[in-house]
Formats: C-alpha cells, structure tokens, sequence
C-alpha cells in the first residue's frame, strides 16, 4: 500500500477495513471507544497498552499503514536506522522486555526496529485493538455531548471521549514543489514512503535529492549498488561518524545489570541519552585541552559531539565557532577532491542548530568515482524533465529519482486532519500562525485533545522513545485522575497556553538555533510560519514541570465538572 504524500492527497491505497470492530460492551456506552488513539508507532502502541491494559479503559487505534511501527514501518530507505543507541531507543515501562530483547549492533536498524514493535504488539495483545490501512480524516468535538466523533478514509465513524494523536512528529513526507515535479517518467521515490519490497538499483543511474539525516544514511548504500548516483544539495551538514557495530558483551552485560540506574539517568537527562554537558564553556578550556575533548567524542562516535558537548555551544557563537570550524576539518580530511569537500562544507549555520545526522561512509562515498555532487545553491534546481532534472547550468539523465527531502515536521501530520475543536474551530486554522500548545500535548479550545510528542513539546529534540514514553504516562495520568474525580474534559486555559507557548520561543530564542533555515523551524516548506516548534528546556526538566503541574491540581488546566 502507498500512503499519500502531503501534497498528492488522491493518491490509491486506502482500501480494505474492518468495519465494525468495537471493543466489547461498546454498545451500552455513552460513546463507542473511551479513546482513539491514532497511529501505531511508539506512540501509539504504548497509549493503547496502557489504556487497555493497565486501566481496562476501550480504545481503538487507526493506524494508515497495514502493519505497526510508525516511522519504522514507513522509513524503509537503504541505512535506515536510528541514531540512538539501541539499549535506550527502547521502552523501559516494562523491565523484562527490556532485558529478554536482545539488539544486534549499537543503533537498531529500521527492520530490526519494526520487528521490535511487532513483537511488542504481540505480547501485550494489542492487535485486537488497531484497525489496520485506515487514516483518519476527521475529529469533531461535540461540545453538547462533550465527545469527538471520528471519521476514517474506510468510511468508519465513530465517538471517544479522548482523542489521542500518536501520529508521529516526522510522517507527513514531502516533496518539493519544484516545476515538473510530476513529469519524470522515471522510477521515484520517497524515503519516507519507501516500497515494502525495498529497491534494486543495481546496474541503474540514481539521483537524490536530501542530504538530511535521511540522505546522510542513504547515499553510501546506494552508491554501492547503482551504476551512477548524482546528490543535490542545497545544505551541507556537519556529520559526525556512528561507529555502528556489535556491542561487547560485557557491555551489554553490565547493562542488563543497571536497569534501574540507566533508566533513571536517562529519564532526567536533558535529552533522553546517557550524555552530558561539558560544565564548562567552550572558550574556558585551551585549544588542546578542546581538541582532546572533541577527538574524544568524535573517536567514540555518536551524538556525544552534539549533546554531550560544552554547554554553550548552542547560544553563544565564538564558542559554536571552535566546533563548526573542527568539524570544517574533518571533512577535508576524508574528502579527496578538494572543491567536492569544499562544497560538502557547512558554511552557512552553526553546528548543533540543524538534527546532526550520524553517518557511516557519507564523506567517502563522494571519493568514489561514480558518485557525483551537484550543489544546488549554487546552480538552483530549474526543473524536473521526464528524463531527469535540469539545474542552470547543466542537465542531468537517471532512472530513477530519489526524494530524501524529509517532512512537514511537527505541525504536518496533524494538520491534514480535520481536527474540529469548540465552535467547529479547526486545529490547522488556530496555529496559521504558527502551533499554539500547553505543554505540547494539549491546545485551547479543544477539550480531551492530546498530542504525543506534539509541538512545544522536548520529543525531536531528544531520544524520542523517552520523551514518548513520559508524554504517553503523563497523558495517562490525567486520563485517570479525570475518572477518578468525575471529571469529564480537560482542557488548557488561553492563558496557561499563551504562556507556554511564550516560554518555548524565548528559551529557543536564547540559543543559535532560530538562525538555522530548519525544520525545526518550519523552514523547509514554503509559506509555513516560521516559529520554532520543539521544547528546549529538555526532557527531564519538561517532566519534572508535568509532574508539578499534575501535583498542583492540573495548574493551567480547566477540568470540568
Ligand atoms: P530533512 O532533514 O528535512 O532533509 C531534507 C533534505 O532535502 C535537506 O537536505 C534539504 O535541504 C533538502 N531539500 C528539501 N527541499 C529541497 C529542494 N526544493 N531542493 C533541494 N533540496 C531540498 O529531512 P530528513 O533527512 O528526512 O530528516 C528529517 C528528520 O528525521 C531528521 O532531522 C531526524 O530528526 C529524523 N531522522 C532521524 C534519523 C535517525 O535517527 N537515524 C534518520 C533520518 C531522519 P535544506 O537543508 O537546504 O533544506
């Protein structure tokens, strides 16, 4: 099945359904599911665990693909894999999952991921609840009977009390609207929506489009097999190497004895992994004490060069000097021409303020001599041609066509549905200037609406199974304390909203990271509000304020009764 793209929304495969699949004893309640919940990734696996399983509460979960997982059903591009070790992209919530489930290298790959959450589909029973290749298209809130009735593309409609967007922060794929987008007559693809039976590129001329996260991880792989592969670039990004492979037992072994330490470490890090910041500033230590500490990170790989760095990388410039400037150099090193390596060189952000992307073989791949890099700012994309595409100076022939240009991040996946809030307000018409969230998991005016990793919330920013799994409990939380005391909606006030809200874009605003044109920003798609959307106050202080919020009676929340 192929879902649609962003921008192609007539696109087939929405097809069969299980019509009439309500949970049992549906018929005798006031509505015919406690909670939809949409989408069956992380997310959305977890939120029906814990609905159904933990708090005998009925909820049906749509899920558009036809499997679970999420992201890791969708992402299936050659290197698709997280950037995450694997130890902790994982769910903690149940201790003998996470010590029976044994991963192969230090970063899962996306198939292993994918059999990860089919298996935790399997053992805590959730299948029986998630309707399979249905997307929904709209949530209305009746405010006189104070539930939301949903719709689905399989003609399914249906009344929760809760409605539960587990939908994803990164899902509503895109490609650009570049001028005969449509008229390559080509294979093509998006790495987002890859085809379940995967791609064969042998012996075939390839382009691609991205040099994301997405296009970092792809480029190797498929300069491996295909015959010729020319890269566009519009941005170059500093890449710091994963140093993937298999973990040493002891290791591993260690691990599975600290279960209780590393999740408590990880919980109330900053940004749901075992790094910390240098507590010092950049410009405090000697350019040699420096080196020591970047080349230690660099060797050991991963995002420790990125998370794990000095402190005031990220809001203050000569100090985000010293590491762009020596990442500048590593990639000189590893690029043999030297106009290819000067062009795969970040001159225009600063380090950390773009997702750096993991790599294995990135750099090396544009040293091979059938792969070829064409930097798009300098000569534009003019069009797409049936036979390839044509930049100002040159044309270009492939067979096939790869879009590794990412998503309509954070806002995207819930925007294309219709989500009718009181007053018939529509979500996408609220936030046309931008998100406006309590805690990213709520929004004004829209009672017993929740978003897991939604907007103004920490999630992109960290390992997200860990913020995923703090947003699915705290939602969970409130779920159940609302039963206990009666209460019927929950909704946040204006104010309470208005000043989160205010409190994400000045603590975003303190930092580097506004300047860079990212997604984070809302860069990537024309004509979006350009407002940075992720929290940065980090994951553990964002649950501690969850925490204090629910202590405090649901501060900034209105309960009703
Ligand atoms: P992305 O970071 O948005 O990258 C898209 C790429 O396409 C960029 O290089 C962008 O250039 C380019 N592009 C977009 N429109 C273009 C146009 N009209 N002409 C030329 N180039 C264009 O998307 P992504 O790589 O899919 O990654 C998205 C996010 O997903 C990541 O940041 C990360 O959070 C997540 N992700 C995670 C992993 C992992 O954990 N391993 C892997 C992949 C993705 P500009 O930079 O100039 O906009």
């Amino acid at each position: 099945m192929r879902r649609a793209l962003d921008h192609d929304q007539e696109e087939e495969g929405m097809s069969s359904t299980q019509q009439d699949q309500r949970g049992a004893g549906a018929e005798e309640r006031a509505t015919d599911f406690d909670a939809v919940v949409v989408g069956a990734g992380f997310s959305g696996l977890y939120m029906l665990h814990r609905l159904r399983n933990e708090m005998g509460l009925t909820a049906r979960v749509f899920e558009e693909g036809d499997g679970v997982g999420g992201t890791w059903y969708w992402n299936r591009y050659p290197g698709a894999r997280s950037d995450s070790d694997s130890y902790i992209y994982s769910y903690s919530f149940d201790k003998e999952l996470w010590q029976e489930w044994e991963w192969s290298e230090r970063y899962p790959g996306q198939e292993e991921i994918r059999g990860y959450l089919e298996h935790v589909a399997d053992r805590y029973d959730l299948r029986r609840d998630i309707q399979l290749s249905t997307r929904v298209i709209g949530a209305t809130f009746d405010e006189e009977k104070g539930v939301w009735e949903v719709s689905t593309d399989a003609g399914d409609t249906v009344t929760a009390r809760f409605f539960i967007a587990a939908v994803g922060a990164l899902s509503a794929a895109t490609r650009p609207d570049i001028p005969g987008r449509d008229a390559f007559e080509g294979e093509w693809y998006h790495t987002g929506l890859w085809p379940q039976e995967g791609v064969d590129f042998t012996g075939k001329t390839v382009g691609i489009i991205g040099t994301g996260a997405t296009g970092i991880q792809a480029i190797p792989l498929i300069a491996e097999q295909a015959e010729h592969l020319t890269v566009f670039q519009r941005t170059a990004n500093y890449a710091i190497p994963a140093r993937n492979g298999p973990v040493d037992p002891e290791v591993k072994k260690a691990r599975k004895e600290d279960y209780e330490g590393i999740w408590e470490r990880v919980r109330n890090s900053f940004a749901g992994h075992e790094l910390w910041f240098i507590e010092r500033g950049a410009l405090e230590d000697s350019p040699e004490q420096r080196e020591r500490e970047y080349r230690a990170r660099w060797d050991r790989g991963g995002f420790g060069l990125w998370v794990g760095n000095y402190q005031d990388i990220f809001a203050n410039k000569e100090a985000n000097d010293t590491i762009s400037e020596w990442m500048r150099q590593r990639i000189a090193e590893r690029v043999d021409d030297p106009e290819t390596a000067e062009k795969l060189t970040p001159r225009d952000h600063a380090f950390g303020t773009k997702r750096v992307p993991l790599e294995t073989n990135y750099y090396e791949a544009f040293n091979r001599d059938n792969v070829e890099l064409v930097d798009v700012k300098e000569t534009p994309i003019e069009e797409i041609t049936p036979t390839g595409l044509r930049t100002e100076h040159a044309e270009y022939e492939f067979d096939a066509l790869v879009f590794a240009t990412g998503f309509d991040a954070m806002t995207g996946p819930l925007n294309r549905i219709d989500i009718r809030g009181r007053g018939g307000r529509l979500l996408r018409e609220k936030w046309a200037e931008g998100p406006r969230t309590y805690l990213g998991l709520t929004s004004a005016g829209f009672p017993n609406l929740f978003f897991i990793t939604g907007p103004g919330s920490p999630s992109v920013l960290t390992n997200m199974p860990v913020s995923i799994e703090q947003h699915v409990e705290f939602v969970s939380k409130i779920v159940g304390d609302m039963r206990e005391r009666g209460a019927e909606t929950i909704e946040p006030t204006q104010r309470a909203e208005d000043e989160w809200s205010g409190h994400v874009q000045e603590l975003a605003h303190a930092t580097l990271f506004p300047e860079s044109a990212t997604w984070y920003m809302g860069a990537n798609i024309p004509g979006k509000p350009r407002v940075f959307m992720p929290y940065l106050g980090g994951a553990g202080p964002y649950r501690e304020k969850c925490d204090e919020i629910a202590k405090n009676d649901y501060e900034g929340f209105v309960l009703n009764p």
